[in-house]
């Protein structure tokens, strides 16, 4: 393994039923070890299932969002300290559903990692732009200013932070990047690293939207894709484990 950890991470989004995760969780529990990390960001219930289905394996678990107060009146929300006494270890913050639905500003998304960090929760950080601003040629501004207003967590992290790159032209559409757009970004985001003075060459940059079984092994083997995010393919055991194996 190179410099920097990599990993496949499921978003199950609003999906599953204690029924339904049983199988799910069981065949990621068994999951053959490789060279990659494997992880899933459950909706908060079923934390503590989750917990209890991959407690002894190789595979951690984590959730999809996170306050960025520790606590106190805040209807609805759940604090990274909450996160940890379910075992969680990751958590996605200012995913593009959480940034278009809840109005999330990177502001926000930045003291969300921060929480998360704090709590000694990894945060998956999730950048990338709509199909509107790439067509008007502004998808490396956006994507610049979304990691800019992460950078004081983004250099506290040290690399110990995770980066997901998920156009939002290419989430849940079947759309996906081609190797190269998704590699040239992915470049960007590395130099843009370097720039803000964080952690580059160890911080794990994942690629997200449409990833499949058939086209993961090509978008991985790119030189700064570091694995995946993967949404609607974590919901069958058969094609998650499919992609984890292309890592
Ligand atoms: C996601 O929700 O993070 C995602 C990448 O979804 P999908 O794989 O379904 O495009």
């Amino acid at each position: 393994m190179g410099l920097r950890n990599r990993w496949v991470i499921g978003n199950w989004k609003m999906n599953g039923s204690l029924a339904g995760n049983a199988a799910l969780l069981g065949a990621v529990a068994a999951a053959p070890s490789g060279v990659g990390k494997l992880g899933v960001c459950v909706p908060f219930p079923y934390l503590g299932q989750a917990q209890s289905a991959l407690a002894d394996g190789a595979a951690v678990w984590g959730g999809q969002d996170v306050s960025e107060h520790a606590s106190g009146a805040y209807t609805g929300q759940v604090s990274a300290a909450m996160l940890v006494e379910f075992g969680a270890s990751l958590v996605l913050v200012g995913h593009s559903e959480r940034r278009q639905y809840n109005a999330e500003t990177s502001d926000l998304v930045a003291r969300k990692a921060s929480a998360a960090l704090n709590a000694g929760v990894t945060p998956v950080i999730c950048v990338g732009e709509t199909l509107a601003e790439r067509e008007d040629g502004h998808a490396e501004a956006v994507v610049g200013q979304q990691l800019s207003a992460c950078r004081e967590v983004l250099l506290r992290a040290q690399g110990a932070a995770i980066l997901a790159y998920e156009p939002v032209w290419a989430i849940g559409t079947g759309k996906t990047a081609t190797p190269a757009e998704a590699q040239a970004m992915h470049a960007f985001i590395r130099a843009t690293l370097r720039v803000l003075g964080a952690e580059a060459e160890a911080t794990s940059i994942l690629y997200g939207g449409s990833v499949k079984a058939g086209n993961a092994r090509e978008l991985f083997s790119q030189a700064d894709i570091d694995g995946g995010l993967i949404g609607g393919a974590s919901l069958v055991a058969a094609d998650f484990l499919a992609i984890a194996a292309a890592l």
